[in-house]
């Protein structure tokens, strides 16, 4: 009615709502500047595997902005998404991680290093997503096996046959998949088990109190019998403690990532702690 009318009308000349619009704006320039200007950079969290060894890294992108400096992706993906940026800039991040995996693959201690690269909902519902994803594996000469995808269960929203055929033309060229934040989401078990998936990861919101929280202990505990009982690996991320480790291992999660072992790195940085002798890391 005429109310809401006015209340609309009003929130338009809203100063603090101007502001916001304005602040978005310029993001979203800068961000478009950005990616033309070459100010994104990907930085690598290790993993330890089953074995106790680092057995991959996770891709995750910042941001060198000119003037507020390194920008996490929590604060520029959204937006990314909402204004399509996200599918250039998502394929810069595939591009560079697989040109990464390449250099790797050459050097020895470094060749079985495998890399696991964030993929976005609307990235992934392209229809030449799989295409893409062979193209850059051709043109940058990565292996297909030390690629890893991470899907989240948001995906689970589109066609499912869709997204499962998407998923079977890359494993068979021997990419294999992750659901990433694993329990956070709106998957159905039934669903679940129809995906061609190769892991799943526990978010790290349920590790933070797996200690102290007895219904984040059941979660983990949870997700940990189900990655199982499908068949699938399992690893926890936002590990920041050893009794936090102690208690996923003994729920049956060797594999982890988090502050324990090492925060996400810049590449020479990767590269220092993979030189350190075993056990000094
Ligand atoms: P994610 O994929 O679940 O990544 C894990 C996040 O947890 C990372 O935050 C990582 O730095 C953080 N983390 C790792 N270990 C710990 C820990 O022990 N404690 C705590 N408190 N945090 C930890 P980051 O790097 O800020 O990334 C946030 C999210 O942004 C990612 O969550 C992912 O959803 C998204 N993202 C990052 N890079 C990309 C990308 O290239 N493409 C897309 N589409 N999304 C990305
Ligand atoms: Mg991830
Ligand atoms: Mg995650
Ligand atoms: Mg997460």
């Amino acid at each position: 009615g005429a109310k809401a009318a006015g209340r609309n009308t009003l929130r338009f000349f809203d100063p603090a709502m101007q502001a916001a619009v304005t602040a978005r704006a310029s993001l979203e320039a800068d961000l478009r500047k950005g990616l033309q200007q070459g100010q994104f950079v990907l930085h690598y969290q290790p993993q330890i595997d089953d074995s106790g060894t680092i057995s991959g890294t996770e891709a995750l992108v910042r941001w060198q902005h000119p003037s507020l400096g390194l920008v996490a992706p929590t604060t520029f993906i959204p937006l990314a998404e909402e204004t399509g940026l996200i599918l250039p800039l998502g394929q810069w991040v595939l591009e560079t991680a697989c040109r990464q995996l390449a250099t790797w693959a050459a050097v020895p201690g470094r060749a079985h290093l495998s890399v696991s690269v964030n993929v976005s909902v609307r990235q992934f519902r392209q229809p030449d997503f799989v295409a893409q994803v062979l193209a850059v594996l051709e043109r940058t000469g990565a292996a297909p096996g030390r690629l890893q995808l991470e899907l989240t269960e948001s995906l689970l929203l589109d066609d499912v046959e869709e997204v499962i055929a998407k998923m079977e033309a890359l494993r068979a060229r021997g990419v294999s998949f992750a659901l990433d934040d694993f329990g956070t989401g709106y998957s159905s078990l039934s669903y679940l088990r129809r995906l061609p998936l190769d892991q799943l990861k526990i978010d790290k919101s349920f590790v933070t109190d797996i200690i102290g929280n007895a219904n984040d202990a059941v979660i983990s505990q949870t997700i940990v019998a189900l990655a199982h009982s499908l068949g699938l690996a399992v690893i926890a991320e936002g590990v920041e403690t050893t009794e936090q480790r102690q208690f996923l291992a003994l729920q049956g999660c060797r594999s982890y990532q988090g502050f324990l072992l090492s925060a996400p790195l810049a590449l020479a940085d990767l590269e220092a702690l993979l030189d350190q002798p075993a056990g000094a890391a």
